[in-house]
């Protein structure tokens, strides 16, 4: 049998069955244990030291026994110092941006995915160059800057190079003042070689859903296609980080496993990454799982309601108090209302989950890959944001500058947000709202960039900033950083 070893490079060990099982008892045995309970929170809660916070995070038992209680005052807590850590760490600006469905040619057979092989109802499409340089055209007219691209797996429709020409092409693209300046990418497992070579093209985070941790589900969720190899999957981040891409993206998909079970397995993982690389996942995703062309969610036994949502949101916060946390337009704006306070850094806004969705005036359902629940606009959810008190930011200048895996960790365990990010975010943020907000959102942003730049501590940060966007408005200036 499996021994359970985070520093283990093997799947069975590092994702441990047994660990998983023996704490989720123990987290059973103990959520009454009031005494313990408040020692966790103790431990979670962010302490100021000088002009920046630490935070320890919690372990996969302790966050664990946190999910279990079921206190309503000590969940209430927990929500609290969810929040406080969101501001002591990412402060409250949030990251936006949209995924690109490039090919929904797929060689596997998941059952929650309308892009499964054996679908012959949905018309399978890949894009073309030029087709890409329309879609970026208009995400770029959107305002947007950051791209999280998607394709099926399928090596002779979508093989790497296919995937990094298209790369090549989006940062390629650069209508009237728009620019692609990360590009992010969400494509099934793949070689050392093939991450060496996404690295080379320049992408920002590499994103791989585990979609359920436990292993016998998984395998019967994907009966077929390479997918169904549960270690090659488990094992992807790890020759990613080999392959020398420092960012990596985590996620789970709720709704096919039991979420206690994923959500232990989920930290193992970020526990794992951090042993053997010494820098955790850059972010974590919850996706839901949600109706799409041949695909009822219903048929998965383990849907979450939205109380339970809040509580694993808040939970994940507290256990990995530096990673960004994604939730995209799967989710309706009252969901994520609520989640953005709970420890949520990046959204999607203005998406479409369709190949070729966005140079289409009506949003086509053939080829989507599910329901998007919040359809606003990207003006619509940049000034949603910021009547809910949140930045909306367009940043993406920490990669750009070599602020990768554990050299963007310390800048956040530094405190240093307030001088950098916070700054960035209100710079690409001027830019948006001079080039593509509604009157209404750039009146709302307008004031917003005023009231922000008095938060910046130090005073010289804050002259330069304050300058940059002047050039920005007046002079027509762009891509400012620090
Ligand atoms: N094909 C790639 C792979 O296998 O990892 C990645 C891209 S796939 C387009 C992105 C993610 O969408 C999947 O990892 C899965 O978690 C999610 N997804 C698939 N079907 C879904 C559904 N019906 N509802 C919500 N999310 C879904």
């Amino acid at each position: 049998m499996a021994v359970y070893d985070p520093g283990s490079l093997k799947a069975e060990e590092f994702i441990n069955d047994e660990e998983i099982r023996a704490t989720l008892k123990w987290a059973e045995e103990n959520k009454d244990n009031e005494e313990l309970i408040d020692r966790i929170l103790e431990k979670a809660r962010p302490v100021r030291k000088g002009g920046s916070f630490s935070c320890p995070g919690l372990t996969h038992r302790e966050a664990s026994l946190l999910l279990a209680c079921e206190n309503p005052e000590k969940i209430e807590e927990m929500y609290q110092i969810a929040e406080e850590i969101k501001l002591a760490f990412y402060g409250n600006r949030i990251v936006i941006f949209a995924p690109l469905y490039l090919s929904n040619y797929c060689v596997n057979g998941c059952l929650y995915c309308p892009y499964h092989s054996t679908n012959r109802r949905i018309p399978r499409k890949k894009l073309t160059q030029e087709e890409v340089r329309g879609e970026v055209t208009a995400l770029q007219d959107m305002g947007h800057k950051r791209l999280a691209i998607e394709a099926g797996e399928d090596p002779v429709n979508n093989p790497i190079d296919y995937i990094l020409e298209c790369i090549r092409t989006i940062y390629g693209v650069h209508h009237q003042n728009g620019d692609i300046r990360r590009v992010n990418v969400n494509i099934a497992a793949t070689t050392v070689e093939n991450y060496r070579k996404l690295k080379e093209a320049g992408i920002g985070t590499y994103i791989l859903f585990q979609e359920t941790y436990h292993k016998e589900s998984y395998l019967k969720l994907h009966p077929t296609g390479p997918k169904h190899d549960y270690d090659y999957h488990t094992q992807a981040m790890d020759r990613a980080m080999e392959g020398g891409i420092d960012d990596v993206g985590l996620g789970v998909l709720f709704g096919l496993e039991r979420y206690k079970y994923e959500f232990a397995g989920l930290l193992m993982h970020a526990e794992h990454l951090e042993a053997v690389h010494g820098v955790g996942p850059h972010t974590i995703s919850i996706p839901r799982v949600k109706r799409a062309d041949d695909i009822d969610p219903s048929a998965f036994d383990n849907g979450i309601d939205d109380e339970t949502f809040a509580r694993i949101t808040a939970c994940i916060r507290l256990a990995v108090p530096y990673t960004g946390m994604i939730i995209s337009t799967r989710e309706s704006e009252e969901v994520r209302t609520r989640l953005l306070r709970l420890g949520i850094s990046q959204v999607s806004g203005g998406s479409r989950t369709s190949v070729g969705g966005y140079t289409q005036k009506e949003r086509p359902h053939d080829t989507e890959q599910f329901d998007v629940s919040d359809q606003r606009s990207l003006d619509e959810v940049v000034r949603w944001l910021m009547k809910n008190g949140h930045i909306p930011s367009f940043c993406t200048a920490c990669y750009r500058e070599g602020r990768t895996g554990d050299r963007f960790m310390s800048l956040c365990k530094n405190g240093q947000i307030l001088n950098c990010c916070h700054p960035n975010a209100l710079m690409t943020l001027a830019e948006y709202l001079e080039d593509y907000a509604s009157e209404e959102t750039r009146r709302t942003g307008l004031q917003m960039i005023d009231e922000e730049l008095k938060r910046i501590p130090t005073e010289k940060v804050r002259a330069t900033a304050q300058e940059n966007i002047r050039q920005i408005r007046n002079m027509g200036r762009r891509d400012f950083r620090f």
